[in-house]
């Protein structure tokens, strides 16, 4: 899911990119985000049985894939993997507290009802208004295998749902009206075709 303030306009470069987002680390791989057309985006993902380094490694890199493509959430999907795994900040790298790792998530309460615009980084240039719970509780896997329970509120839980929408093959066009899943459908099938896309 992209940051609420990314639009599909290249963003001016501000006073704010002099100061790194993250703090220093080993330099990490940068995937580029696979876009909407590709069928893995519409596969339900293969849950993860296996954790340790390797599997920690991957979620820094999509941290880090995640945060240059300026998005506040990152399916493995997205990055051409079939894997139930999914990064989460919607602090954007400011506060290292954010970043959430969720590796075989499952909704296990939803509570109330919000209708917010949301994007992802799959369909740029694209939005649409969803409606998703206010609040969600996740229970999930970190990549050490360790279960815990997370509580998210409008946009955290916004951002679960996308992402766990995302590991079951469903992307957030799907919640649209026809009406306007078919005109984003048209509308990228021309920037297909003039090789846009
Ligand atoms: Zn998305």
């Amino acid at each position: 899911m992209p940051d609420k303030l990314t639009n599909s306009e290249p963003v001016a470069a501000t006073t704010e990119t002099v100061a790194p987002a993250v703090a220093p680390g080993p330099p990490r791989k940068i995937y580029s985000i696979v876009k909407y057309g590709d069928p893995i985006l519409e596969k339900p993902t293969a849950a993860i049985t296996e954790f340790g380094p390797e599997l920690e490694e991957l979620t820094e890199d999509m941290f880090a894939s995640m945060y240059a493509a300026q998005g506040v959430g990152l399916a493995a999907p997205q990055i051409g993997k079939n894997l139930r795994l999914t990064v989460v900040d919607v602090t954007a790298g400011k506060n290292p507290e954010g970043k959430i790792v969720l590796i075989n998530p499952e909704i296990i309460h939803a509570e109330g009802e919000k209708r917010e615009e949301e994007g992802c980084l799959s369909i740029p240039g694209f939005r649409g208004y969803v409606v998703r719970p206010q609040f969600v509780t996740v229970k999930a896997q970190n990549a050490k295998g360790e279960f815990f329970e997370i509580r998210g509120e409008d946009l955290l839980a916004r951002a679960f749902c996308h992402e766990i929408d995302h590991l079951n093959g469903i992307l957030f066009i799907q919640h649209l009206s026809m009406l306007k899943r078919d005109l984003i459908r048209r509308k990228i099938k021309k920037l297909r075709k003039q090789g846009e896309w």
